[in-house]
């Protein structure tokens, strides 16, 4: 069978682990993923590209990256525990990943003690030939689907969710790869922005609603998926569309096929991306995201202004946000919180007690041009309130007035369940608190979050319409849009590990 073997990935970056327990970085044992993924179709420079656009897209997952590629006869796969530039920097490790086809994916662990056999592209040898494939998103039936798939035999290597979708595949009784990916995604639910490589295609799928984003770009003849813009702009390429929810594209040498395995829903991304997660440069559904950003400061300030003599971000996060703000209130902006940039995100380290310490490690004040001063501090979000609370300590011991708290997104009350990693209700702190505690807890001399339809109208839109919300917003309404069988099913919220499961 052509093509279904891999090289194997470098030994020394596999230090599998086999007797822990998944952990997410919010210190409980539910598996989450929040990923960048890359694919290349035609290009002699598949694997170059693709830890290029991994580099771009580091900021969606900083604890290990993969790649694999096939060269017209075998599959080649490297996977790295640690960041795309100082792993995949190497003329030599990237000569090793031989062919025009390419997928890559970055993962944000949140496992506690990292493991190679969770780390993307998953591989598998199908009775169709090999078969890649990287996940960006979380499945909300993946433990339901797992022990099914157990309890009739099957056997698996990962803690990954995304390899329920390799064994849906497996399994599936259609004849085509095409049909038996399809067969699988119609199984599965939850977000999901995928990418996959068989001997002859590329891949690209995404969940009925959209939740994570993938797009499709152009580089001299050579087809490109993305989870976001800014990855084909490194490399160079043009873009050509997003890919639409429930669309799935299968590129060959004969172009682009696009497929509707779903029935026809209403798009509904994740309003998330453009708060937070993508990164400012990149262009979701025609509108850059730093420009959203910056329409959430806007927003904000007409909702909620301040009497003070500055507006501060917390950087760089809040750094947009603070610039709209202060255009809108015509108060000068000014950076009065500097960032150290050799420390990664706070909520990389996985124990609560290191990221409190992170939070310092992070941040210190520009106390020159604080002291004395009112300021308003904007952050685009609070999840804890970790980050809040010891910013506004830090501008009061540098000799601020009064410290102001904006936050440019609405109170984060629900958990997340596709993928940003937002944690159990009881670690949300607007979960458990009103608006007064929640100003407490920060020491603020006052609080404000921007309202829903705030956050709406700085997309474009005149609000939510609650009808028919165009976006994915459950952290702020609760109105997830999959169904939740791994929370709500039968047994009640499942929140085991999947490792534990199986032991
Ligand atoms: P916290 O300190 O727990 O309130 O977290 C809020 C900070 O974390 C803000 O500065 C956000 O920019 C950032 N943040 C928000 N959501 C996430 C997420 N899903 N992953 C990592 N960081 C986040």
């Amino acid at each position: 069978m052509a093509g279904a073997q891999t090289t194997p990935d470098t030994a020394d970056t596999d230090p599998v682990t086999q007797d822990h327990k998944p952990q997410s970085r919010y210190g409980d044992d539910r598996l989450r993923e929040e990923c960048g993924v890359f694919g290349v179709f035609g290009a002699a420079d598949a694997a170059a590209l693709t830890a290029l656009g991994l580099h771009a897209l580091q900021h969606r997952g900083q604890e290990a990256a993969g790649i694999v590629t096939y060269d017209g006869a075998q599959f080649h796969s490297d996977r790295r525990l640690g960041l795309v530039g100082d792993n995949f920097n190497k003329q030599s490790v990237i000569q090793r990943l031989k062919g025009t086809m390419a997928v890559g994916h970055n993962r944000y662990s949140t496992t506690g003690d990292t493991i190679l056999r969770n780390v993307q592209p998953l591989f598998a040898d199908l009775d169709t030939g090999g078969f890649a494939i990287a996940h960006n998103g979380n499945l909300t039936n993946a433990l339901e689907l797992r022990r099914s798939l157990i309890s009739s035999g099957a056997i698996c290597q990962s803690t990954s969710d995304t390899e329920v979708i390799l064994h849906l595949l497996s399994r599936s009784d259609k004849r085509s790869i095409v049909e038996r990916f399809v067969d699988a995604i119609c199984q599965i639910d939850g977000a999901y922005a995928l990418v996959a490589l068989t001997n002859d295609m590329l891949i690209g799928a995404r969940d009925p609603v959209g939740i994570r984003p993938l797009v499709i770009g152009k580089h001299k003849g050579a087809y490109i998926l993305a989870s976001e813009t800014c990855a084909l702009d490194i490399v160079g390429a043009e873009f050509v569309r997003e890919v639409e929810n429930g669309e799935m594209v299968v590129i060959t040498k004969n172009g682009i096929e696009s497929h509707r395995p779903f029935p026809k829903r209403q798009p509904r991304p994740c309003i998330f991306e453009y708060i937070y997660f993508a990164r400012p440069d990149s262009i979701i559904d025609g509108k850059s995201v730093y420009d959203v950003r910056k329409q959430l400061g806007v927003q904000l300030a007409k909702e909620s202004p301040a009497e003070v003599d500055l507006i501060v971000p917390i950087p760089d996060s809040g750094v947009p946000a603070a610039i709209g703000f202060s255009q809108q209130a015509n108060v000068p902006f000014e950076l009065g919180i500097i960032r150290n940039h050799y420390v990664g995100r706070t909520f990389i380290e996985p124990e609560q007690r290191i990221r409190k310490l992170g939070v310092k490690l992070k941040h210190s004040a520009n106390a020159g041009i604080i002291r004395g001063k009112r300021l308003v501090l904007i952050d685009d979000s609070v999840v804890r309130g970790t980050t809040s609370k010891k910013i506004v300590q830090l501008m009061y011991e540098a000799g601020a007035r009064e410290v102001h708290m904006r936050i440019a997104s609405p109170p984060i009350t629900h958990p997340d369940f596709y993928g940003i990693d937002t944690p159990d209700k009881e670690d949300l702190l607007a979960a458990n608190h009103d608006l007064e505690s929640m100003r407490k807890f920060m020491g603020a001399a006052s609080l404000a979050f921007l309202s829903v339809d705030g956050v709406y109208c700085a997309v474009g839109h005149e609000g939510r319409n609650s009808q028919n919300p165009q976006f994915t917003d459950h952290c702020f309404t609760g109105d997830y849009p999959t169904r939740l069988a791994d929370q709500t099913g039968s047994k009640g919220p499942r929140q085991l590990s999947l490792l534990a499961e199986v032991v």
